[in-house]
């Protein structure tokens, strides 16, 4: 990737040409219809919420830098700011008054770029700004990103796949999937987890279509004009969770919802059943993984370790193993009961209690309880032998 720092562009000709859309709170162009301020990609105007904005044009009138600048030349010769358009957007603002603000002095009095006197004028036009200029490929730009991301504010996976990745395919996605009036948006967030505005939806629609491979996803589909595989798989998912489950409390939320999908869409389901199961889960309280109930069900209740199912505990493996072992020593076996009824060298052995763990004699997901009548100590290798019934 070829970088280039420029330390000539002042601030007078960044904002030569600049438009800005009070409409969308966006800057559009400056540097003589040369620089695109604010690429689709980029989260809008946030500097004027919160007087960031007046500290930008403090900051140049006492002559204090600006920080880094990040420019992306494109192949047409046109620029994109890649970061600094806050900034940018602040200075352009006061100096060319298109959608103006005032600075106060320190009397408090507002001063527009129009009421400072020449030499401040002067300062403040003749700043010059120091820009990175990058040219590459859109791997290597996201990479550079991601490095450049360490200072100022982070951004998320999925808006550094954007800027990497900017095209059609993203402004019309983000119409639909970071858009929050969007009136699915509400019935959308008791399943997702994560901020549209930051595109963590995308993120998930994405990751969903491409079974994980959002990056060769995004680049094969970077200049479609329509999104609808992408918005028809979603639906899919959104429609076939709704079909099973009734459930809308907080554990659905941020679930693997697309893997999920894929792996049992295919099955039949009775909801009435499916219902009276998640709730008997969530009053059990030898499950201690409540977001693990759903794929628990869906993939026909036989994976407890999904629900992280309480374990005996120390107190009642000791009482068992000391039970099992006198008994054992009593009739000269060992107290492994399934050793015991070995025909090997094992079946007199007596393992110490750290070299046994507890089972379930009735399968905790066959109804067995977590107590010391359904415990049984065996030997590591029986244990695990017998695995999770
Ligand atoms: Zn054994």
């Amino acid at each position: 990737m070829d970088k280039k720092l420029i330390t000539t562009w002042t601030v007078k000709d960044v904002c030569e040409g600049f438009t800005f859309d009070k409409n969308e709170g966006k800057g559009l162009f400056g540097l003589n219809g040369k620089l695109i301020v604010q690429p689709e990609y980029q989260r809008n105007y946030i500097y004027d919420k919160g007087g960031k904005d007046v500290e930008v044009i403090k900051s140049l009138l006492k002559g204090y830098p600006l920080g880094l600048i990040y420019f992306v030349k494109n192949a047409d010769g046109m620029y994109e700011v890649l970061d600094g358009q806050q900034r940018i957007t602040s200075f352009a603002r006061f100096v060319n008054s298109t959608y103006p603000f005032a600075v106060s002095d320190e009397n408090d009095n507002p001063r527009y770029f129009d009421s400072l006197n020449s030499e401040e004028q002067e300062k403040i036009l003749k700043t010059e700004l120091t820009i990175y200029v990058c040219e590459g490929t859109s791997q290597e730009i996201q990479e550079w990103f991601e490095k450049i991301n360490i200072v100022g504010e982070k951004l998320t996976a999925q808006e550094l796949r954007n800027a990497a990745y900017h095209g059609s395919f993203v402004n019309l996605a983000r119409k639909i999937f970071s858009n929050s009036s969007n009136s699915n948006m509400n019935k959308w967030l008791t399943y997702i987890k994560g901020d549209p505005k930051r595109q963590e939806v995308l993120e998930r629609a994405l990751d969903w279509v491409s079974d994980g491979k959002i990056e060769d996803y995004m680049s094969i589909h970077r200049n479609d004009d329509n999104v609808d595989e992408i918005k028809n798989h979603f639906d899919s998912v959104m429609d076939w969770i709704s079909s099973v489950f009734d459930y809308t409390g907080k554990e659905v939320r941020g679930r693997e919802w697309g893997k999920f999908y894929n792996l049992y869409h295919k099955n039949p389901y009775d909801k009435s059943y499916v219902t009276k199961r998640v709730n008997e889960l969530l009053a059990d309280k030898n499950v201690r993984d409540n977001n693990g109930i759903f794929e628990y069900i869906l993939s026909g209740e036989n994976r407890p370790q999904l629900l992280d199912v309480r374990l005996f505990e120390d107190s009642i493996k000791t009482a068992k193993y000391a039970m099992q072992t006198q008994e054992a020593k009593e009739k000269g076996c060992s107290n492994c009961p399934i050793c015991a009824s070995s025909n090997n060298s094992n079946k007199t052995r007596i393992w110490k209690i750290e070299e046994m763990d507890a089972d379930h004699v009735t399968a905790w997901s066959k109804g067995g309880a977590t107590d010391i009548s359904n415990c049984e100590m065996l030997c590591r290798q029986h244990n695990q032998a017998k695995g999770n019934r």
